[in-house]
């Protein structure tokens, strides 16, 4: 019998011991995934070490180890870097190794029955990439040499800031083409698989059989067949979501994270890890290149960009010098009054549009579907006097309340500012955007594409074959049309309700609603017509929405971030969120009350220079019938993790209460 140390995905930080019987049990068993009895359950863990100080291991734990049941590889299949990753995560986005290890390497892939060894598909480039013009050349080589000679991680992680249509892609493209030739592997994430098909399609073909696509959908038996010929050397290049930004390659040479901004790339759960930051963690481990791609980067990356962390490579112009989508604001206010959702100026452009025979694109920015409360008559939407976001109606008992610091205030019966009674709580939906457009258009052929519809994926298969080849004129939808699409025949795109998204309460709302209304309108020109952009909105004079419409991201960046500054937000501090749940709304609020206290004398015992909000009833107050709180934490993340660290396993003593923390969550609703 030898003792094995094997990591558990449970919330305790620490291994276990397992007896393994030599009998049955390969002699390299380091590595690989087993199955173990732990408590009245069998989980998955992962056999780090053997241990061979056995004596002392008995006499301390006193009592009779158990015995591993099952071994579930049929190799080993983690290595020395997922270890060290493992540490690094937990630390970071405080779990434990057993929980890091169990996101690294999925408990859950399955090995199927045979495997079949095949030696490396030689290298062919199936379709040929356009020449590329001298914005695309210089990335190319910039990137390339830094793939060859590493130098530090500020050399060589990169920022492409490139407009809408500036042929980010091709960049990509090239540099991976680039490191395979030099014997190297590549890993390129995309935000969201089923929405980028297309994407996909061009990847696959230009590289051929060396590709593996990775997401969320593909079987636990393809997941462990691409991780195998990732580990193998069989595939180069994985393409894939956030976490296939763990594909055990031996010798990265690049990672691309292609629109770099989006929240996808961020886990809420635990452990609550950025692929950002475990790109930059690779990259410095395998000494890659790093690139991260937007045409509007997140606050933080084009800040650490300007900091001269990482180098910023700007592409200011569309291929061909294509003109950017003309942008027309259109004031909502004192406008919708018949009922309507659509304004004459937008019917007006639609009508033109579809009697080119062109297309156009209708988006609803379904972000904001909230719960605000805003005057009908100047459109105020009531915010709190200590966070600077917006306050979220509630019905029982009827009051306003900010979900960041608890605030609380009475509805009001009249507006603050001008004094009106139309006070109203506002929403808006696809389907009632498609009646009218139906009754606008009646011969128009239109496609509505939203969460709503059943089976996404399948209806996003018809929206883009059907949009591609001429069978809808218009294409109606939410969030998901936003990005990816690229139709050389939509020369129209019409935002309804551009300033929803302001309204969320959250630090980002306006950050948001700058990379959407800029992602959305960049959807349309990029054929032989202009593209023209329509974007209605009760909030004309609001700086994202200017700035968006002169397609000024540098000016944003600076009015954003200098708000940010003064309200201490991120990129000027970390943050991160703890929510306390519990079924009963009483017990919820008096443990996260206690939980507070002890926190903050924590804080202030270690002199911890932190600012905690809270508690305060989360966004979605209660879920499955369980009500949930909220914590939020300002501070520098080491300070964070410290006074984490410090409080300890807190959860022992509220039993009946979870609580859970995420690390820099991508917003705080
Ligand atoms: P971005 O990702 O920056 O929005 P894309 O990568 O989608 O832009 O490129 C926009 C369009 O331009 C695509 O249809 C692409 O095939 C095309 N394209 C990219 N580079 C070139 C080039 N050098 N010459 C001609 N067409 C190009
Ligand atoms: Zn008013
Ligand atoms: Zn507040």
């Amino acid at each position: 019998m030898t003792i094995l140390e094997v990591a558990v995905p449970i919330p305790i930080n620490k291994t276990f011991h397992y007896l393994s019987a030599q009998n049955i049990i390969p002699a390299d068993i380091i590595g690989r995934r087993v199955k173990v009895p732990f408590g009245q359950r069998k989980l998955i863990g992962y056999a780090l070490r053997e241990v061979n100080d056995v004596n002392n291991l008995q006499n301390k734990s006193n009592f009779k180890l158990k015995e591993i049941l099952e071994v579930i590889d049929c190799e080993p299949i983690i290595y020395r870097e997922s270890i060290e990753l493992a540490k690094y995560m937990s630390e970071n986005y405080i779990c434990s190794i057993g929980e890091a290890v169990s996101s690294i390497i999925s408990p859950s892939m399955k090995a199927p029955k045979r495997i079949s060894k095949k030696k490396a598909a030689p290298y062919i480039i199936s379709s040929e990439s356009p020449l590329l013009n001298s914005y695309q050349q210089n990335a190319v080589d910039l990137i390339s040499q830094s793939i060859l000679n590493y130098t530090n991680p500020q050399k060589n992680n990169f920022l492409i800031h490139g407009v809408t249509g500036s042929g980010k892609t091709e960049i990509y493209l090239n540099c991976i083409d680039f490191a395979i030739k030099n014997g190297k592997s590549a890993i390129m994430l995309i935000p969201e698989i089923s929405l980028t098909a297309q994407f996909v399609e061009t990847v696959t073909k230009r590289f051929g059989d060396i590709v593996g696509v990775w997401h969320s959908g593909i079987s636990n038996i393809d997941k462990y067949k691409l991780f195998c010929k990732s580990l193998h050397g069989e595939i180069k290049i994985m393409l894939g979501t956030r976490s296939a930004i763990f594909a055990p390659f031996k010798n990265i040479g690049i990672i691309v994270i292609d629109e770099e901004h989006e929240d996808t790339y961020k886990q809420e759960q635990k452990p609550s890890y950025d692929a950002r930051e475990i790109a930059f963690w690779r990259g410095e481990y395998h000494e890659a290149s790093v690139v991260l791609g937007s045409a509007t980067p997140s606050l933080e990356t084009y800040k650490s960009a300007l900091e001269n962390k990482m180098t910023l490579i700007k592409l200011p112009e569309r291929i061909d010098k294509k003109d950017m989508p003309n942008i027309e604001i259109i004031s909502l206010k004192n406008r919708l009054k018949a009922g309507g959702l659509l304004l004459s100026e937008t019917v007006d452009a639609l009508s033109k549009t579809l009697a080119r025979k062109e297309q156009a694109i209708v988006f609803l920015n379904r972000r904001g579907f909230s719960t605000s409360l805003m005057c009908k008559n100047c459109q105020t939407v009531y915010q709190c006097p200590n966070c600077s976001i917006s306050m979220v109606y509630h019905s029982k008992p009827a009051s306003l309340r900010c979900h960041y610091c608890g605030y609380v205030k009475n509805l009001p019966a009249i507006c603050p500012e001008c004094k009106s009674k139309e006070i109203a709580v506002f929403g808006r939906g696809t389907q009632r955007v498609e009646d009218e457009l139906n009754k606008l258009f009646p011969s128009a052929k239109i496609f509505r594409l939203d969460k709503d519809t059943a089976s996404l994926k399948e209806n996003y298969g018809k929206a883009y074959h059907g949009i591609k080849n001429d069978e809808y004129d218009i294409l109606l939808g939410t969030q998901m049309i936003a990005k990816g699409f690229d139709f050389p025949r939509v020369s129209l795109v019409c935002i309804i309700d551009a300033d929803t998204s302001l309204y969320l309460p959250d630090f980002k709302s306006a950050e948001k609603t700058f990379q959407i209304i800029t992602q959305v309108a960049g959807r349309c020109g990029r054929g032989k017509t202009q593209g023209n952009a329509i974007i209605q909105t009760s909030r004309p004079e609001h700086y994202a929405i200017k700035y968006a419409k002169t397609h000024d991201y540098e000016s944003f960046y600076q009015k954003e971030n200098s708000k940010r500054q003064a309200m201490f937000y991120p990129p000027f501090c970390d943050i991160s969120k703890i929510v306390i749940k519990n079924k009963d709304n009483d017990r919820c609020e008096i443990e996260a009350d206690n939980l507070i206290k002890i926190l903050e004398n924590i804080a202030e015992q270690n002199k911890l220079n932190l600012k905690l909000l809270g508690p305060a009833p989360a966004y979605i107050a209660k879920l499955y019938n369980v009500y949930r709180q909220h914590i939020i934490i300002k501070g520098m993340r080491k300070e964070i993790l410290r006074l984490m660290e410090l409080s300890g396993e807190f959860k022992k003593k509220f039993s009946d209460t979870q609580i859970g923390i995420e690390m820099s969550p991508s917003n705080l609703i």
